[in-house]
């Protein structure tokens, strides 16, 4: 009999997020326990008010999704029948808490299980949200390690801020434009992007412009990669010839699973794959990361940009993704003493 509890917890912003869209503090997000025969799996859905969702009508998700469970072991071919639409990040997380709990009853780290290399995680980006050119170059200095800066762009001042990032630094930088270009304008962006050491570029033109996105990816000195105009497997062979890569998030594809899939997909279509995050704690970034040596580039960082991180599992060394080697996610509440080796 597999059991189900859920809280929230508010995750603290070290520094007001902007965006194009907007600005904001604090997070909250769900977290789910699914327990049986004493073992407890751990999952964690970040909603996302763009889709309507929230801690709320997450929760009641689970709950539907709960009452369907019957073995953590099969879950794979049962995620499908018990997802409720439209709460792909409830999705996420019970794929989650039930890979937890499937690889603390085999005793067995998750990337164990799926047969995957931990020695292979690649380095991981670190976000400089859009700010004042002057505070964004006190972040980049904050970045300390991370071998490789994203940087959120889409406002009038973008030349500003890119300025004011190469002032302090001569990191590989990746852009994420969230949507805020014109065909118009991006092809100049792009030039200068390239000249300014910029590697790659993320979501340049609004999600539903895929045929003003193949225009600009036949013009474009660098990689384009698709993060809102993509969220499953599904989406992928509609984009191959707009984009060069897609980003893979749990919360937008519903976890594991199909994140496995969309990554094969991507692969067939000659596309390359990024692995990114929600703003979430170590909980769900940990999940992520347990694919990340799957990936080429990996932003998986939104546990670097809170103050309160309860929980305790990835970690970077050297700009690198180190997993945690315990059983299933290998995540702990901070509070609690690390597992014995
Ligand atoms: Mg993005």
């Amino acid at each position: 009999m597999i059991t189900l509890r859920h809280y929230r917890q508010e995750l603290e912003l070290t520094h007001t997020f902007r965006l194009a869209r907007g600005a904001s503090d604090v997070r909250q997000t769900l977290v789910l326990e699914l327990e049986e025969e004493g073992l407890t799996g751990l999952g964690e859905a970040a909603p996302i008010d763009r889709y309507d969702q929230d801690c709320a009508s997450a929760a009641r998700a689970a709950e539907a999704m709960a009452q369907h469970l019957t073995s953590p072991l099969a879950y794979d071919s049962a995620a499908s029948s018990v997802a409720v639409p439209g709460e792909v990040a409830a999705e996420a997380a019970m794929d989650m808490a039930v890979c937890d709990l499937a690889g603390k009853k085999l005793g067995v780290p998750l990337y164990e299980l799926m047969g995957i290399d931990p020695r292979q995680a690649p380095v991981t980006s670190f976000t400089i949200g859009m700010d004042t050119p002057e505070v964004v170059e006190a972040k980049v200095r904050e970045a300390g390690e991370y071998e490789v800066l994203k940087i959120k762009m889409g406002s009038d001042e973008d030349r500003q801020i890119l300025e004011a990032v190469r002032g302090v630094t001569d990191r590989p930088l990746r852009v994420d434009a969230n949507e805020g270009w014109t065909l118009e304008g991006a092809q100049s962006r792009l030039e200068w992007l390239e000249s300014m050491g910029v590697e790659l570029v993320e979501q340049p033109l609004p999600a539903g412009q895929l045929e003003e996105m193949r225009e600009l990816r036949r013009l474009s000195p660098l990689p384009l990669f698709a993060d809102e105009s993509v969220y499953r497997a599904a989406d992928i062979p509609r984009l191959a010839g707009a984009f060069d890569g897609i980003n893979i998030k749990l919360m937008k594809c519903g976890g594991l699973g199909e994140a496995r899939r969309m990554i094969a997909v991507a692969r067939a279509h000659g596309m390359q794959v990024m692995l990114g995050c929600m703003v979430e704690s170590s909980l769900a970034i940990t999940a992520a990361a347990h694919l990340s040596p799957l990936v080429d580039f990996a932003d998986l960082d939104g546990n670097l940009l809170i103050d309160n991180d309860p929980f305790v599992g990835v970690t970077v060394k050297g700009g690198r993704l180190v997993l945690p080697g315990g059983p299933g996610l290998g995540v702990r509440p901070r509070a609690d003493p690390p597992e014995k080796p």
